[in-house]
């Protein structure tokens, strides 16, 4: 078979698409830690501290130093710079610790495809212990909140308590190598009720918060006391932002309604819409005429719809949009940009416009005289060398990155280049965009490169294993509408 074969082929073909990367820092508190619910619903608790005031709480200092001559190597994240350089670093020279609120590694181009239940979420991640510590100890489920670059010491605050009225866990880490690597946020470009209302799709918790979302309105639209009016509103899901997260959002709500809605929500799928949001034109990094294809390919589709417009509020049951129209809705999934994270904010550094921080052309954050600090990936901007805020980008970064420390920091090494590779998406029923140096591609075919691509750049063999057990599924029985 096709997809069998193309794996191979495609182990070094990756995917990248741009983000817009506008930046929004109004405000005045710096949020030093989100801490997840037990439910993983978005936050629970935002830690927050006046600029430049003390910690949450004392800080208790850690940490023997590593023996054996070896340099501790403390690495902030667990996405794909971090992961990167996790993976290809050598554990001999380093005691490698990794500060993250997030224990796993998350495959996001297959996000989109977890929200409606083509993949479950286990399948996309990879527990980040997998990857072996000398110690147990090196992981800590912890967020950085400060950075002292002079005495190289790294704050953190744990994302667990000990009891539920206990204050975080707030301690030191000292390092002789830092590599930053803690992303981005969504931007909510200062909009109105974005962040109150709307669902971002950044992390696995956001797509079983989507998935939960859309199971819950169609079981509401079906019970007594809903009247038409209510229930069109409940099943009418609002995407705003048409790059590749927001369109392959759209194609997997698409694919649920045709082949899951029509089966088990018979009387419903008449009532239901989606309408995408966009400013511009949808998947600007496109070449034009896949663009234009996946256009006419959106607009033919019933019950879907594209407005070029912006909006300028989101409420509990409604988008506003420039010029006045209003769109009762039951979903909005936000998409849009990225921001800056808090502990990116927090840093004394020097930034570009959009908040990254600006590092060498070998990732070393330009402020840091010791020269030991490094960025990659979605929170840091190679001076002069602007680069699309992608998983390609992030993950070579971070193999650059490994190798370059395996090395022993030479002093005068080839500075990172990035070789764009080509990027994919998938726009529904069996059909993907690919846009590569060497081919441009639409339909079936396409979707046939696009699922083969993701397979082989899945974290481990394990998810190998589960995401086409789980494809095959999907095709056999139907998606899984369980609500939990
Ligand atoms: C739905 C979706 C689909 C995408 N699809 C594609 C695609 O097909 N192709 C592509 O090239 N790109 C894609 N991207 C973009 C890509 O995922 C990002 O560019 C990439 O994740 C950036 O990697 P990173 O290592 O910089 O950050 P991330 O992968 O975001 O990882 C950041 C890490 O830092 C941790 N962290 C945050 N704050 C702190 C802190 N204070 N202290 C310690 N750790 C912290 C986070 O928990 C996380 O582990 C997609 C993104 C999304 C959201």
């Amino acid at each position: 078979m096709l997809s069998s074969v193309l794996p191979r082929a495609l182990t070094h073909l990756q995917l990248s698409w741009s983000y817009s990367r506008s930046v929004t820092c109004q405000r005045k508190w710096r949020c030093t830690g989100v801490f997840l619910a037990p439910d993983q619903s978005r936050c629970s608790t935002v830690v927050c501290q006046r600029w430049n005031s003390s910690s949450v709480q004392e800080a208790v200092p850690t940490d023997p130093q590593p023996a054996g001559g070896r340099q501790r190597l403390v690495i902030l994240g667990t996405g794909w710079g971090s992961y990167s350089v996790l993976k290809c670093i050598d554990k001999k020279q380093y005691d490698v610790l990794v500060v993250s609120p997030r224990n796993h590694f998350l495959f996001t181009p297959l996000l989109a495809s977890t929200t409606v239940g083509t993949l479950e979420f286990r399948s996309i991640i990879e527990p980040i212990r997998n990857t072996g510590f000398r110690d147990s100890a090196h992981f800590h489920l912890s967020y950085a909140t400060d950075l002292d670059l002079v005495n190289k010491s790294l704050s953190v605050t744990s994302v667990l308590q000990p009891t539920p009225t206990a204050a975080p866990l707030s301690y030191k880490i000292s390092y002789d190598k830092l590599v930053i690597g803690v992303g981005a946020l969504s931007s909510t470009f200062g909009v109105p009720g974005v962040e109150e209302h709307a669902f971002f799709l950044k992390e696995i918790h956001d797509a079983r918060r989507i998935r939960n979302r859309i199971l819950s309105n169609f079981e509401l639209a079906l019970q007594p006391g809903i009247d038409k009016e209510e229930a069109e509103r409940l099943l009418h899901v609002v995407i705003v932002g048409g790059g590749p997260t927001g369109v392959e959002f759209g194609a997997e709500l698409y694919d649920f309604i045709e082949q899951d809605v029509a089966r088990l929500y018979k009387q419903q799928r008449e009532q239901v819409r989606v309408t995408l949001v966009e400013s511009n034109q949808i998947l600007s990094s496109f070449d034009d005429r896949l663009r234009a294809y996946a256009e006419k390919k959106i607009t033919q589709r019933k019950r879907f719809s594209l407005k070029q417009s912006s909006v300028v509020e989101v409420t509990a049951t409604e988008v506003r949009l420039k010029g006045g129209e209003v769109l009762p809705c039951g979903l909005v999934v936000w998409s849009t940009g990225l921001a800056p994270h808090y502990f990116t904010r927090s840093l004394e550094v020097e930034k570009n416009a959009r908040g990254q921080i600006v590092t060498d052309g070998h990732l070393q954050v330009k402020s840091d005289i010791s020269s030991d600090a490094f960025a990659i990936g979605d929170c840091a901007d190679i001076e002069d060398t602007p680069l699309p805020c992608t998983a390609q980008v992030a993950e070579r970064q971070g193999r650059y990155l490994a190798d370059f420390l395996n090395k022993g920091c030479p002093s005068d090494p080839e500075p990172f280049r990035f070789k764009n590779m080509g990027m994919l998406a998938y726009i529904g029923r069996y059909e993907a965009l690919t846009d590569t140096p060497v081919a441009r591609l639409q339909g079936f075919h396409s979707w046939l490169l696009w699922r083969s691509a993701y397979l082989t750049r899945l974290g481990s063999w394990r998810l190998r294993m589960q995401v086409p057990v789980d494809w095959l599924k999907t095709l056999i029985f139907g998606r899984d509408i369980s609500r939990f």
